[in-house]
């Protein structure tokens, strides 16, 4: 289904290059291609977004694997590692719940942080950066990230800004664990990352998945769909069958984490997305045309983490990327 899938997407490529007039897949590949793939290792890994330790409806913290967990309150999911060498915490979340973070991460003991990374530089992600400046030794983020974070400060640039930025790239150890973080091209903005915890075996995806919700392009910060669908491709090749990854964000009902299922699940979403807009354009529908649709054939439980990425947004994105606009 993997070839079945790439082919949709250079069919996709060749139809942007020849004005559309290839014919694509009459059907959205979306619940024929996830249904056909078998689960791994049977039940779903995926946590309950409830699960885990309630402190005070504050946050939930949960143990992953090994030293890997995650914090979830308010924005996108944090990722942390906690062993007796070091610290490592992925994305930020606002300053109220970095704060509770920061005092109720399990194992910390008062310790500074060796690091915090940034996914991306969304004010859900990043804007408890200034909590974290005085906690931890650095903040890390790829070089993109880190103009498009200062540049969404206007003339007062956010006080949270990464120290370190890189391009391809960026590696810590700490402990047994290597942390590596690696951008793979533009995607869900132009300046993601994912971050791997090598020996746990865990990967933190960003905002490169939104568990089985309409997903944020954002095309005024580089994004690109095509781009995205083939990283999410790649890393789920490069996965196995034991690889637990962190969602940025995810429905009601659906978890936070979950196995390379769910990120093939996100690349059918877009293979589908293109697909629609492709049709579209040949059909001759209208951008408000698009903006009015109410969901993406094969994909029903799909449903808005916030009330402006409706189904509509997601397929007009898709339409300007197709059409060049914007
Ligand atoms: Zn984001």
């Amino acid at each position: 289904m993997t070839i079945h899938r790439r082919r949709f997407v250079k069919l996709v490529s060749s139809g942007v290059l020849a004005g559309l007039t290839l014919p694509l897949p009459a059907a959205s590949s979306g619940d024929s291609l996830r249904s056909s793939l078998p689960r791994i290792g049977g039940e779903s890994t995926a946590l309950r977004s409830r699960g885990g330790i309630l402190l005070g409806g504050r946050g939930d913290f949960s143990r992953l694997r090994g030293d890997v967990g995650i914090y979830t309150a308010r924005g996108g999911t944090i990722g942390w590692l906690v062993n007796e060498e070091g610290i490592a915490v992925v994305d930020a979340q606002f300053p109220d719940t970095a704060t509770t973070f920061l005092a109720e991460l399990p194992g910390r003991a008062n310790r500074a942080l060796d690091v915090l990374i940034n996914t991306h530089h969304h004010a859900d992600h990043t804007a408890g950066n200034e909590v974290f400046r005085g906690e931890t030794r650095g903040i890390v983020a790829h070089r993109r990230a880190r103009e498009l974070h200062e540049a969404s400060g206007g003339d007062r640039p956010p006080r949270g800004l990464a120290d370190t930025a890189f391009d391809g790239q960026w590696r810590i150890r700490i402990g047994g664990e290597q942390v590596v973080a690696r951008h793979l091209g533009p995607a869900h903005t132009g300046g993601d990352c994912i971050v791997r915890f090598e020996q746990a075996n865990v990967i933190h995806m960003g905002d490169l998945v939104f568990n089985r919700a309409y997903p944020f392009i954002d095309r005024d910060s580089g994004a690109s769909i095509l781009g995205w669908l083939e990283i999410l491709e790649t890393v789920a090749s490069e996965a196995d069958a034991d690889t637990l990854f962190i969602f940025g964000h995810a429905r009601e009902g659906y978890g936070v984490t979950g196995d390379r299922d769910d990120v093939l699940a996100q690349a059918d979403f877009f293979s589908a997305l293109l697909g629609e807009a492709g049709r579209a354009i040949r059909e001759g529908r209208s951008r408000d045309q698009l903006m009015a649709v109410e969901s993406i054939p094969g994909f029903p439980d799909h449903r808005p983490v916030a009330q402006r990425l409706s189904a509509g947004l997601a397929l007009a994105t898709a339409y300007d990327e197709l059409t060049g606009a914007g």
